[in-house]
């Protein structure tokens, strides 16, 4: 008998994503719970919350009055929660809190990019960065996932510290909250209304897909309706390719996809972003094919590192554009930023340029991403590296 047709998806990744399930787990982020014992509500889901309620008595209806007090308004004093009367108010505060990471640092660059170091209350830190849209008043939240990461991209900053820890749903909500709170932004704005911090990346420390669980729940929070109201295109996951974890990311979450490419070669993707020996290109574009939340108005980005005489020739530019023939895609050329001890040099302008004009006269667009923040620190992962050198400790 003929061997049957097997679908698109490897028959092996639901194993896989068991598997990076069960590993995420191993690093699963603290309670979010004072040592007094009060539960933080930030992170909860309706459900969640509700239950907390229920658990001192108290009717559902107020589940929703409390929702949209942390969510609409911002609100972190029950006190000034005033659609409650005064004893309700007061029993909330014996038992919740609604909590924040406590900003360590929080610099503002001349271009306006603005770095938080946000700290946890067991004492990991990671880095959230506003990233302002100079042609208006709007702009991206760079969101961490994890403290650290395990990935070692060769070119990355971050990958040098070593994985502490997964990020909580409390923390990954908590920083931008946190981060709204430094522009004032609340309550939130309704709809269309022009807000400042108008979308979400999630390209700060970590592989937010090895932390499914917790980036998915935070992200069904900031888009509730009736709290942060943020739609799902003005979400942005990015991977470095975790090919079992996008698929269930497209179908549960429908959030935009960034893929850190980097490379178009498999020798050399093997050696710039390690995951690649698990899976190896074909495969990574295979599931962005197969992704369910693009369409050619929300397309894929291919995130795309240049680094001087590594990736950056017109034969690697020509690879790029057959690979993703046909895809919903826009290449982001990202310069190098080089770091203490970097092996790697940025590509030269003219190496840019011309790597950029074989990916548009293929039809795609290919902006070349200015450097932002670079007064402040600007490579992913350095603000928090620095600070623990600071402070004597090793990055
Ligand atoms: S590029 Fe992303 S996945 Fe790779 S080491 Fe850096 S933070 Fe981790």
């Amino acid at each position: 008998m003929p061997a049957k047709p097997q679908p698109e998806t490897a028959g092996a990744l639901p194993d896989d994503a068991a598997r990076i399930m069960a590993k995420a787990a191993l690093f699963a982020p603290p309670p979010a719970r004072l040592a007094d014992g009060r539960r933080d509500l930030v992170g909860l889901t309706r459900e969640e919350l509700a239950a907390e309620v229920a658990a001192i008595g108290e009717a559902p209806f107020r589940a929703k009055q409390i929702w949209h007090w942390i969510y609409h308004q911002g609100e972190t004093d029950f006190a000034r929660m005033t659609t409650m009367a005064k004893p309700m108010r007061d029993k909330l505060a014996e038992n919740f809190v609604v909590g924040r990471p406590e900003t360590v640092v929080a610099q503002t660059s001349t271009d306006e990019t603005r770095k938080f170091l946000f700290r946890f209350r067991d004492g990991q830190e990671a880095e959230t960065v506003y990233i302002p849209d100079p042609e208006g008043d709007r702009g991206a939240v760079c969101l961490s996932s994890q403290v650290g990461c395990t990935l070692s991209c060769s070119f990355c900053h971050t990958g040098t510290q070593r994985l502490m820890r997964n990020l909580g749903v409390t923390e990954i909500v908590g920083q931008f909250m946190a981060a709204r709170d430094s522009y004032g932004e609340w309550p939130s704005p309704k709809g269309e209304t022009p807000r400042l911090l108008s979308t979400i990346v999630l390209m700060g420390m970590g592989e937010p897909l090895y932390n499914y669980d917790n980036v998915a729940r935070a992200m069904r929070i900031v888009m509730d309706g009736e709290g942060i109201a943020l739609s799902r295109r003005r979400i942005t996951l990015s991977t470095s390719g975790v090919v079992p974890m996008m698929d269930r990311a497209g179908t549960e979450l429908g959030v935009n996809l960034a893929v850190s490419l980097h490379a178009v070669r498999d020798e050399l993707r093997d050696e710039l972003v390690p995951l690649n020996r698990k899976y190896p290109i074909a495969e990574l574009i295979a599931a962005c094919r197969r992704y369910p939340a693009a369409s050619n108005a929300r397309r894929i980005t291919f995130e795309y590192v240049m680094l001087k005489g590594i990736n950056d020739s017109e034969a690697d530019a020509r690879l790029l554009v057959e690979l993703i023939a046909g895809l919903p895609a826009k290449v982001n050329l990202i310069p190098f930023n080089p770091w203490p001890g970097s092996a790697y040099e940025t590509s030269t302008p003219a190496a840019i340029r011309r790597f950029a004009s074989i990916v548009m006269d293929a039809g795609y667009a290919a902006p070349v991403r200015t450097p932002r923040g670079q007064d402040i620190l600007a490579a992913c992962g350095q603000l928090k590296t620095e600070t623990v050198l600071a402070r004597g400790g090793r990055a």
